[in-house]
């Protein structure tokens, strides 16, 4: 089994969906034994950056698919949050949590999105149980941008409420300023995606958030940090005393600029991949490994090839799909010796749910927890393939790459949920209150 502090042998007992005892020969007396021989144990995975379109956008994901390939990819809690069909009040939050009964495979929180108009709801909505407030900086996805005074009343109010706020960072002026200027050119060509969401809009919006988190003392994640030097910008932060978490998307670890020439939408997403070569990507696995990245998630924001596909570059949807193929990566970093498996444990599963407040029920090996766990064989060898892709957007960015490690069986608090890359036809998957809720209950 993967612990905090290394790898060992042991076993795992399972008792009415929680961890019973972790240690040599524990299980032996169990009523129903599974041989996990040659294979590792981790703590299921929590992915706290998806998008699963429901209620929404259901054409492209939804609760019942996107969390199948949670379950298959060894991911057995997200928190989920739809730019369509945001949760912006305790009302919207309520009405989601009912709508989604009985229609996901793990279990899952639900992150609010901060309206100008709504801020004064921010306080009832954390004490209503939404896991984080997301915020952009700019306007994207239909969602309009802080920046500024209102920015730092937001941060104000999350700080007050002891919520945590998720930031897209790229500032306003100079994405919309390069989106006018390329556009009056007539440019439609890919690489219009790295002059309009650039290097320099991403940094100084991540100056900005920084510095307003060191004034108003709000706990807040950096959003997919795309490279070493937005990496850094927010360790300073940190530094100087700022309650800052950095996120790491693999689309950043292991996609490249200049895919966007070839690939065209198929690569558009925002911040685009910034590593033009293996020595930028092997910076951004030391900053995982160190934990200036503090955490990976996917932002799993899936479309298929042909609403990808559909338009010019300005017209595609922003994002790529990410669950089925993201522990799978990790595994195969794992191989790599880019990181050990005590870096995956704690950074995919075990840091993103103490910084959210679901630890330690989720995140962990531990006696007491929730007994979400994930087999792995860490020897098995395949290639990505769109085929194999469970996600409704039915390709994926890795698909040719040889990765080793696999994901055998998915458990989620007990029961198994998926087994060889299928996810079984159990809706299980529980709404997870905010500690916001637990807070006042
Ligand atoms: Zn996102």
């Amino acid at each position: 089994m993967v612990a905090p502090d290394g790898v060992r042998r042991a076993d795992v007992l399972i008792r009415d969906g929680t961890i019973a005892a972790v240690g040599p020969e524990v299980a032996a007396s169990s009523p129903r034994i599974v041989e996990a021989d040659g294979l590792y144990v981790l703590p299921g995975m929590v992915d706290s950056h998806v998008h699963l379109m429901d209620p929404g956008p259901t054409e492209r994901e939804d609760f019942p698919t996107g969390t199948a390939a949670a379950a298959a990819g060894g991911i057995t809690t997200v928190i989920e949050h739809t730019h369509a069909h945001p949760v912006r009040t305790p009302e919207e939050l309520r009405e989601k949590v009912r709508y989604l009964r009985g229609r996901s495979r793990v279990d899952f929180g639900l992150a609010a999105h901060v309206w100008p108009d709504r801020i004064d709801r921010i306080a009832l909505t954390w004490r209503a149980g939404v896991t984080f407030f997301k915020i952009f900086t700019c306007t994207t996805h239909g969602v309009p941008g802080l920046a500024g005074a209102e920015l730092r009343r937001v941060f104000e109010a999350v700080a007050a409420t002891g919520g945590v706020c998720l930031v897209h960072c790229e500032d306003e002026e100079l994405t919309a300023t390069a989106e006018a200027s390329l556009r009056a050119a007539g440019r439609v060509d890919p690489q219009v995606l790295l002059e309009w969401r650039s290097r320099e809009a991403e940094a100084t919006a991540v100056s900005m958030v920084v510095d307003l988190a060191l004034r108003t003392r709000v706990r807040a994640t950096i959003a997919h940090v795309s490279s070493p030097g937005v990496a850094e910008l927010v360790a300073t932060g940190r530094a100087r005393g700022a309650r800052l978490a950095a996120e790491a998307c693999p689309q950043y670890l292991l996609l490249r600029e200049d895919e966007v020439g070839r690939e065209g939408a198929l690569r558009k997403f925002t911040p685009p991949a910034r590593n033009r070569d293996g020595t930028d990507e092997a910076a951004m696995w030391n900053l995982l490994r160190d934990g200036v990245l503090t955490h990976v998630a996917t932002d799993h924001a899936p479309s298929t090839r042909e609403q990808k596909l559909a338009g010019d570059i300005w017209d595609a949807p922003f994002g790529l799909p990410g669950l089925d193929t993201t522990l799978a990566l990790l595994l195969d970093a794992v191989a790599r010796e880019r990181i050990g498996w005590s870096d995956l444990a704690l950074r995919y599963a075990e840091a993103p749910a103490r910084w959210y407040g679901l630890f330690p029920r989720k995140g962990g090996l531990r006696v007491g927890a929730d007994a979400d766990l994930v087999l792995v064989d860490p020897g098995a060898e395949r290639e990505l393939r769109d085929r194999d892709v469970i996600s409704k957007a039915g390709w994926t960015p890795y698909a040719g790459r040889r990765v080793r490690g696999r994901v055998v069986a998915t458990f989620l608090r007990g029961r198994e949920v998926a087994r060889d890359g299928l996810a079984t036809d159990r809706f299980d998957g529980e709404f997870l209150p905010g500690p916001g809720a637990r807070g006042s209950a």
